[in-house]
């Protein structure tokens, strides 16, 4: 099955003035993915957006949508959140939403199909004024719904929110990524990212240092510190062993990270069967903020 592409970034840049927020960066959205764009605040997030939405010119590199330059039939396909709102606080969901509808020419049909998917159906005839600021955000994400898009931009779509708020936020995003649809999200917090995303792009100071699937590039490591009356025939030893996915020295420590499912037990009676007897053997749970944090460091 051949994968369709839906966003391309080739070498992108943008400058404020002397300040490059983005700094030619390159990847590539395919259909059906949950993209996350992974960075600390300030990291050139909402401008990648921005820019890509056409809201911003780039100064360097350029980007396709469904392979070809952004267009107004293209545009129509993606249904983007970068900013919140303004809706009316005394007008119910339904009106407002039918100011949303009239503008995109779509139908009262996808004005309850948004509403039902954002689970706030029961709530069509509430004044926005009166929602709490879950639904509220629930509602932002109703509108970018409308018309039925291919693909949902959303710049931190949870922020803010308590955990059921982030729980029924990520419940919308997953259903639209099971209907086949392509999210691309912006966020600072890791734990969104690996909860809600397939793939990941991470961004520090505007420059992209990594990419890929979120299983792949953000799995949690346990790393085993070992140390023997002999570190480097250990070390020669370890370099080749089966069940080792990573070896290397760290001060006086032999570091090593296993495969899956090899436990430190394991590494030990390893050890002792090839005739070291290891004067350490410490296992540190490698948390994957820690990893992020060593990323962007
Ligand atoms: P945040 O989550 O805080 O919004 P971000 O990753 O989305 O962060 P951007 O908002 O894209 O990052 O900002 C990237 C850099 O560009 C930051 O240093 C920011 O201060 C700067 N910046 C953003 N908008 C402007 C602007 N309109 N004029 C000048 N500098 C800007």
């Amino acid at each position: 099955m051949s994968v369709e592409k839906i966003l391309e970034i080739n070498n992108l840049s943008k400058n404020y003035g002397s300040l490059q927020a983005v700094r030619d960066i390159s990847f590539t959205v395919n259909k059906g993915e949950v993209y996350g764009i992974l960075g600390p605040n300030g990291s050139g997030k909402t401008t990648t957006l921005a820019v890509i939405l056409g809201v911003l010119n780039a100064n360097g590199g350029d980007f396709k949508w469904f392979g070809k330059p952004l267009q107004k039939e293209t545009r129509q396909r993606i249904g983007a959140l970068i900013e919140t709102p303004n809706f009316y606080p005394y007008l119910t969901l339904f009106e407002n939403l039918q100011i949303a509808a009239k503008i995109k020419n779509a139908s009262e049909e996808s004005i309850n199909n948004a509403l039902g998917t954002a689970n706030l159906l029961k709530r069509k005839h509430t004044n926005y004024g009166n929602l709490s600021l879950g639904m509220k955000q629930r509602m932002a994400i109703a509108s970018v719904l409308i018309g039925d898009p291919d693909v949902l931009v959303l710049d931190e779509p949870t922020n803010g929110l308590d955990p059921e708020g982030f729980a029924e936020v990520r419940n919308i995003i997953q259903s639209q990524a099971s209907k086949g649809k392509t999210i691309i999200l912006a966020s600072h917090i890791l734990d969104e990212v690996e909860k809600v995303c397939s793939h990941v792009a991470i961004l520090k100071s505007g420059e992209l240092i990594a990419n890929g699937r979120v299983g792949e590039l953000l799995t949690s490591e346990d790393i085993v510190y070992v140390q023997s009356e002999n570190q480097d025939e250990l070390f020669a030893l370890l370099q080749f062993a089966e069940m080792v996915s990573r070896v290397s020295r760290i001060e006086d420590d032999i570091t090593v990270v296993l495969k899956k499912p090899f436990t430190p037990v394991e590494l030990n009676k390893f050890c002792s069967e090839k005739g070291f007897v290891l004067s350490k053997i410490m296992l540190r749970k490698q948390s994957l903020e820690a990893q992020f944090l060593e990323l962007v460091k």
